[in-house]
């Protein structure tokens, strides 16, 4: 059975999206993954198939409540897989976790809308909380498919033989190093000439010694939890 992504969404005409191009649209063609946007709205109450209401205690905006959209859970086949609700209150998304996912069979995820959804069924449903990060966006969709799309990439077959994810940033903790290719020359700039040297160690020691500059540099976060780990 290939990896499954069932999607609770208001708008489930966003589905897929983006990822029915490229990499992940090619895979969704060859059924290495399948996906399932289902409505929220079609478990909402009264005539007009309410699915929220406002914040008790006050203040801005609408909240999603709680008992439709654990009729909405329910009335999905969720088996054993995860259950994600996007949010940026979440675990910030990591590479890691994105390697565990892809390694089990899919994800029910989750996508709020307004002010987020009610919190008894986060706590009823046990959802899992996953940000992509430090910022807000007005839905969880966009979140569920940066998310969807890093998985469905490291999925068995899905990325070349040649290209197995294993040197990319935050895989070993770094940054990736940089990347050249024809013409030898642009505006000026030379490709660096250990590249051209042929010399397969020599290059690989260039680059690791490159991914680590680039890592210290832009991310000391991420630099000063890789020695910690190694010591
Ligand atoms: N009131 C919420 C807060 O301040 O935390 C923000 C709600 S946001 C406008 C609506 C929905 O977008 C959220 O319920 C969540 O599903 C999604 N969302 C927004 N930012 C996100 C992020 N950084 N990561 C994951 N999901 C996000």
């Amino acid at each position: 059975m290939s990896w499954r992504a069932t999607i609770l969404t208001l708008y489930p005409e966003m589905f897929p999206g983006p990822l029915g191009i490229s990499l992940a649209g090619d895979a969704l063609a060859r059924a290495q993954w399948s996906l399932e946007a289902r409505t929220i709205r079609d478990h909402g109450l009264g005539r007009h198939r309410a699915v929220d209401d406002t914040p008790a205690g006050g203040g801005p905006g609408m909240v999603i409540r709680a008992d439709v959209l654990a009729a909405a859970i329910d009335a999905a086949d969720t088996d054993e897989r995860p259950r994600l609700l996007m949010s940026p209150r979440g675990a910030p998304l990591t590479q890691a976790r994105v390697r565990a996912l892809a390694a089990g069979s899919g994800a029910v995820i989750v996508c709020g809308r307004f002010e987020g959804v009610d919190e008894r069924v986060i706590e009823a449903r046990g959802l899992e909380e996953v940000s992509i990060g430090d910022y807000v966006l007005s839905g969880g969709e966009l979140a569920a498919m940066a998310l969807i799309d890093a998985c469905v990439r490291l999925l068995p077959g899905v990325m070349g033989a040649d290209a197995s994810g294993e040197e990319e940033s935050f895989e070993n903790g770094l940054l990736e190093y940089p990347h050249y290719t024809r013409p030898p020359l642009f505006e000026g700039r030379e490709i660096p000439e250990i590249l051209r040297s042929g010399h397969h160690a020599r290059i690989a020691a260039w680059r690791r010694e490159q991914a680590e500059r680039i890592t210290r540099e832009r991310r000391p976060d991420l630099w000063a939890r890789r020695r910690g780990g190694a010591e």
